[in-house]
């Protein structure tokens, strides 16, 4: 258990606003319910009154997670605001992809079924087919971790170099595929980062469909980006349709 609390330069942490955590809670159910995430994966927040930190619940299946079991996390990975909450193995991909990217503000990580195979075979990228997916890149990029630890690994993402790694492999896209282990996705705030999540996940096993009938004609760079424009606009409709799915009280 590496928490530190007591630490005095976490006493400065500001408490998260509740809705922040609300919403962060909602993610997880949410991904749940897509199919996205199952009793494994995870979601985190960078932490808005504090960017160096992010909030990530205690290691737990994602549609068990409660606003009490969501922790501040530091830059290293680490709960700063609990001693007994035991963190995600896989925390430190979070930590460097914050580290790395400024402009990420909301991570989510999983072993999503459909995406695995556009992972472990180099001939067929994963790559944008229909306009709800044109945030794809052209050529996802593939993290093996091989790459950076050689053979025997157990796949997972332990530490800060691995997770430094990954974010590196990553560069500026907003999804990073992991051979033989799942995928990354990142957003601006929680409601870009689920639909992300839940499109890539939706992109790949229409593509896997597609391909089985023959040749794909994709989305041109031209018409993802401008796709990615348009639908990235109205994410809102979407999110605010799965809270009231997970939650019927929601209100907008
Ligand atoms: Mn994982």
């Amino acid at each position: 258990m590496n928490a530190k609390s007591g630490d005095k330069e976490d006493y400065s942490v500001p408490t998260p606003d509740p809705a922040d955590i609300q919403n962060l809670v909602f993610a997880n159910r949410i991904l749940y319910k897509y199919g996205v995430v199952d009793g494994f994966g995870h979601v985190s927040l960078r932490h808005p009154q504090s960017p160096d930190h992010f909030l990530l619940s205690r290691n737990l299946a994602p549609d068990r997670v409660t606003a009490d079991d969501i922790f501040i996390h530091n830059s290293s990975g680490e709960i700063v605001d609990a001693t007994s909450a035991t963190p995600y193995l896989e925390r430190f991909l979070h930590s460097e992809i914050y580290k790395a990217r400024p402009d990420v503000l909301a991570i989510v990580h999983s072993h999503a079924n459909t995406v695995i195979p556009f992972g472990v075979v180099k001939q067929q990228p994963l790559r944008p087919l229909w306009h709800m997916a044109g945030f794809l890149e052209k050529d996802v990029p593939i993290f093996d971790i091989r790459d950076h630890a050689g053979d025997g690994t157990d796949l997972l993402i332990t530490d800060t170099n691995l997770g430094a790694a990954l974010a590196s492999d990553m560069g500026d896209a907003s999804v990073v595929l992991m051979r033989g282990h799942g995928a990354t996705v990142v957003g601006k705030d929680i409601p870009e980062v689920c639909f992300r999540a839940v499109y890539t996940q939706l992109n790949a096993d229409i593509q896997l469909k597609a391909l089985a009938l023959g040749d794909i004609t994709y989305l041109t760079e031209l018409e993802a980006s401008a796709a990615a424009e348009n639908i990235g606009g109205q994410v809102n409709r979407a999110w605010n349709l799965w809270c009231k799915e997970v939650d019927p009280g929601f209100e907008e």
